[in-house]
């Protein structure tokens, strides 16, 4: 009977198993990587899923057709189970990116050229993965790549293409240049 019981707790532990909310602990990376104690911060894994979405959401005193009032920023990232961690992470710091854009630039950021914040927020996130020393250019050439397979995904027009937004990582994100070519 011992043994059953073990047997069953055993399975229900199996079979209760669910990935971790926060496998990454990307909380943790997010506040690294600049994200202000002031920001909501919200990471998700959805299961047996491919896409990877993220947003920053700017915070700033917000007037709906109801009511007027503060909103605080947010930062988001929902990710699929499948999406290799590299990538995810790429993801994160990208949108840690666009919250310090915000942070530099304030509202002045929204008059700006969207696809050269998207750029710019690219190089920051792929330079942030360098400080850790994760391969930064191989997570958004690997991003590119993810999302021309699941999703015949090459580009916008908000964002430019993958293969010049990974060319201009490649030229720009100088801190991994650097690393990659010390001897
Ligand atoms: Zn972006």
């Amino acid at each position: 009977m011992r043994y059953l019981l073990a047997l069953a707790l055993a399975l229900t532990l199996l079979l209760g198993w669910a990935p971790p909310a926060d496998p990454l602990d990307a909380a943790a990376l997010a506040r690294w990587a600049g994200l202000g104690p002031e920001v909501q911060f919200v990471f998700r894994v959805d299961a047996d899923d491919d896409a990877v979405n993220g947003y920053f959401q700017p915070g700033g005193y917000v007037c709906s057709p109801f009511e007027c009032g503060p909103v605080q920023p947010k930062v988001a990232v929902i990710a699929g189970r499948n999406v290799p961690e590299a990538i995810v992470l790429y993801v994160l710091f990208h949108e840690v990116a666009h919250y310090l854009q915000w942070r530099e630039w304030g509202e002045a950021m929204f008059a700006m050229d969207p696809v050269a914040l998207e750029w710019d927020a690219d190089v920051r996130a792929v330079e942030m993965m360098c400080a850790r020393h994760d391969d930064g250019l191989g997570a958004i050439s690997a991003a590119r790549d993810w999302l021309y397979t699941h999703y015949q995904y090459e580009g916008d027009v908000l964002h430019g293409t993958m293969a010049e937004r990974v060319a201009n990582a490649l030229a720009r994100a100088t801190a991994c240049r650097q690393r990659a070519e010390a001897p």
